[in-house]
């Protein structure tokens, strides 16, 4: 079968990505300049598949090395998950996600170009609907940026609509992932966030396992069913297999696509805490403070064009979604013992 190259393949949800392709029998080639992650994900992928990914420790605003790796592998088709995701840096440092995220993909499409690959799967992000008029989200609603992270997203959205308009040979299937969480059930793949983290699901793991005192609620005062806000969480093994079926999608039809992937179910942040203690065994401490600026009180998807155009809809549930962040919050915490 043919190669695909992955950036940000090291990556939370590149790695898992991988995973699903290579058990569905594709080659990969993973590039990461390990900004946010490890190369010990390249072990785990290994014990997980049974099968060594080659990998590049470069930038993909780097165009030599991208000409290399064109050169050395024959690439059908990439996904591009590298990029910078924290809404909150992304104010302090506008400038470095335009160049990273932005300048990332226009490098990367450059050197795509002049490989002649033209098949592209990128990760977008329900971001790009900033304040949604209404939910379920439809991808025809408006886009709209709230912070520099989201217009970063909306910037290569645009970009890649522009390139496949001027030029039918382009297919691009445009990725809106709603909130990714969990990990991988053996426990091999997840996400190890650097610090304090600024997601939901990893804080609360981390006040489960003891490791911080009380998770801190942003806001009890929004329009949903308990007044916490409301969020579309989507396990990183169902998103990573809807990559899967998008790339089948382009292949197949010649075409490309956007199409959001979550599951369409609204979950409340009280609603997650009480399914991770079920999960857990653990209590989850919690304090209510002021809202977190620029969150919105509800968002979730729209999935009937993920179904009926790729035949794919996600299958885990929350339950599920919890205890494989509990199992891999434990095996880091027996890492960090070692
Ligand atoms: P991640 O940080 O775990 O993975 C991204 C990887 O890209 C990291 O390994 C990082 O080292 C690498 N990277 C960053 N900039 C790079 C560059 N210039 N060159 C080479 N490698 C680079 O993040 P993730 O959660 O796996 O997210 C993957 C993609 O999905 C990102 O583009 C992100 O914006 C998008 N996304 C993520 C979420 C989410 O909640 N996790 C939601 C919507 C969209
Ligand atoms: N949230 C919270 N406390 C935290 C982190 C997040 O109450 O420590 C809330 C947040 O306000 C939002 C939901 O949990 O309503 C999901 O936030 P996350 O950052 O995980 O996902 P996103 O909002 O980016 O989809």
């Amino acid at each position: 079968m043919a190669t695909i190259l992955i950036t940000g393949g090291t990556g939370y949800i590149g790695a898992h990505a991988a995973a699903e392709l290579m058990a569905a029998g594709w080659d990969v080639v993973l590039l990461d300049n390990l900004r946010n992650s490890t190369p010990g994900v390249l072990d785990r992928l290994a014990a997980l598949t049974g099968k060594r990914a080659p990998f590049v420790q470069a930038d993909v605003r780097d165009a030599a090395a991208l000409d290399q790796v064109f050169a050395a592998h024959r690439i059908e088709a990439v996904m591009h998950f590298a990029g910078l995701k924290s809404v909150g840096q992304s104010w302090q440092q506008a400038a470095l996600y335009l160049d990273n995220n932005v300048g990332g993909t226009a490098c990367l499409v450059a050197a795509m170009e002049r490989a002649s690959v033209r098949r592209l799967v990128f990760s977008s992000s329900a971001t790009v609907y900033g304040e949604p008029d209404g939910v379920p989200i439809p991808e025809s609603a408006p886009l709209r940026s709230t912070n520099p992270y989201g217009r970063s997203k909306l910037l290569c959205e645009d970009m890649l609509r522009e390139l496949q308009g001027a030029d039918s040979r382009w297919q691009v299937a445009l990725l809106r992932y709603f909130t990714p969480v969990g990990a991988h059930p053996s426990a091999l793949l997840g996400e190890s966030p650097q610090g304090v983290p600024n997601n939901l699901m990893p804080y609360i793991a981390q006040v489960a396992a003891g490791l911080r005192p009380e998770l801190q609620v942003f806001g009890q005062d929004y329009p949903t069913l308990d007044g916490t806000g409301v969020r579309d969480y989507i396990h990183v093994v169902d998103l990573a297999q809807g990559h899967v079926a998008a790339l089948r999608y382009v292949q197949q039809s010649g075409k490309g696509i956007t199409v959001n992937l979550g599951t369409g179910q609204g979950i409340s942040v009280l609603q997650m805490v009480r399914a991770f203690e079920a999960a857990s065994g653990r209590p989850v401490a919690l304090r209510f403070v002021d809202r977190r600026p620029g969150d919105v009180a509800a968002c979730y998807a729209a999935t009937d064009l993920a179904h009926s155009a790729l035949g794919w809809r996600a299958q885990l549930p929350l339950s599920a979604m919890c205890a494989d962040a509990w199992r891999w919050q434990q095996a880091l915490a027996a890492d960090r013992a070692e």
